[in-house]
């Protein structure tokens, strides 16, 4: 009996969606199963914005996947015409030195991206709601900005829909074994076959991939939104850039221009500073001494943000040990499974490449993309 689905993905966050896209896309039969409902605020897809750029400082081999996740992007915008990207411009501020300016600079370097260098004086001038010190500089990118993450699920599941994908809701997997030439899917609801597994975990990757021996960390991270002193105006995307600014104590604060009407005036998070959580134990209370440090953080860069605090949601970072992805045929069962984990709290923008990297991998068995950098042997116990 040949199994009823080609793939079966589990989970439909940010990276399943569009898994279940790409290889409906290519004619799979594809089941999708997802915990909870299309488009929900328990995992690490949703706050209305996440930002995006190309001048990327965690390494410059992430270059070519953004170029194409750019593509990807505006595909998935004309295909489903919702509103996903606005490139307002961003700013990538510090010490000459600190990470996001000499790390942007460098992959803007070596791969050859528009970037323009700024001085505080000019910073000033450029984007007078930031003010910062005279030692500080920023790398601008004009085609940084931002993506909305729970229109881009949404895009997503709708294409895989279109495409007849089964997507399933509120029915979580609770295990899977091998059979046969594939795999046997359980759920408290039916048991399901197919040839390929894909698993997108998100911060349930502790859980679901155990056996791939990587320490995930899943932290907790907190979003805030601020009413600026003086209203949105100076805040509004044709005036704003996204920021990243890492001060002279290396924390890193990260913010975005008003996307959600001037009610919800401007978001602002600390990147990075997050604490141990499971999706189970979370605390999903933000208590006010964040909100205090956060707008003291922030009001250090830009005095008039921190005007009024309007309200704050809570997230989840998947972090491995080295903050690079994992993407990879899964090592243990490797003609069946793929798996894409471990985002770190970096991996919004990469939604559509990654969607498209899994296809290639669960059908193909290999992909022409660059992932060397995501493989999980590089953080497993090495063999003696
Ligand atoms: C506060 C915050 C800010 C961020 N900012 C940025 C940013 O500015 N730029 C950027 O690029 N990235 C950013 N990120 C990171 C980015 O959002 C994540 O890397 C990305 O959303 C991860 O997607 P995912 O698919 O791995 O996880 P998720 O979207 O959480 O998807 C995992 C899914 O698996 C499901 N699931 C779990 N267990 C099961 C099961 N047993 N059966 C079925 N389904 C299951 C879950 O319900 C969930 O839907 C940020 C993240 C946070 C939290």
């Amino acid at each position: 009996m040949s199994p009823t689905y080609d793939v079966i993905v589990i989970g439909l966050g940010g990276m399943g969606s569009a898994a279940a896209h790409h290889l409906s896309a290519r004619g799979a039969r594809v089941l999708g199963l997802e915990k909870f409902g299309p488009v929900h605020h328990h995992g690490s897809s949703h706050g209305g914005s996440r930002i995006t750029r190309q001048s990327y400082f965690e390494d410059p081999a992430y270059v070519p996947l953004l170029l194409r996740a750019y593509e990807l992007y505006d595909r998935l915008e004309q295909d489903t015409g919702r509103e996903i990207a606005t490139l307002c411009g961003g700013v990538m501020l510090g010490r000459p030195d600190s990470r996001p300016v000499s790390g942007s600079l460098l992959s803007a370097e070596r791969w050859g991206l528009p970037h323009e260098m700024l001085d505080a004086k000019e910073i000033r001038r450029r984007f007078p709601t930031l003010t910062p010190r005279a030692d500080e500089v920023a790398l601008y990118e004009a085609r940084a900005g931002l993506v909305r993450p729970e229109n881009t699920v949404a895009a997503h599941l709708q294409l895989a829909t279109r495409d007849g994908a089964d997507l399933h809701f509120e029915e979580p997997m609770t295990r899977w074994e091998p059979y046969r030439d594939g795999v046997r899917v359980h759920t408290a609801e039916d048991t399901y076959t197919a040839g390929q597994l894909v698993i997108c975990p998100g911060a349930w990757a502790p859980r679901l991939l155990t056996d791939l021996g990587v320490a995930f960390s899943i932290e907790r991270q907190v979003m805030y939104w601020f009413q600026p002193t003086g209203g949105v105006r100076p805040f509004l995307p044709e005036n704003h850039p996204i920021y990243i600014w890492e001060d002279a104590q290396g924390v890193q604060v990260y913010g975005f221009p008003s996307i959600d009407g001037p009610e919800l005036g401007a978001k602002v998070a600390f990147f990075r500073k997050g604490t141990p959580c499971t999706p189970e134990t979370i605390e999903r209370t933000v208590h006010d001494d964040e909100v205090a440090a956060m707008a003291d953080q922030v009001g250090r860069l830009i005095p008039s943000l921190p005007g009024r605090f309007l309200k704050a949601a809570t997230c989840m970072y998947s972090n491995t040990p080295d903050e690079h992805f994992v993407i990879a045929r899964h090592p243990a069962h490797p003609e069946a499974v793929t798996v894409a984990a471990g985002f770190s709290g970096h991996g919004f923008k990469f939604v559509p490449v990654v969607g498209e990297i899994v296809a290639d991998l669960a059908l193909d068995g290999t992909t022409g993309h660059p992932i060397d950098l995501f493989d999980p042997s590089r953080l497993t116990a090495a063999p003696a």
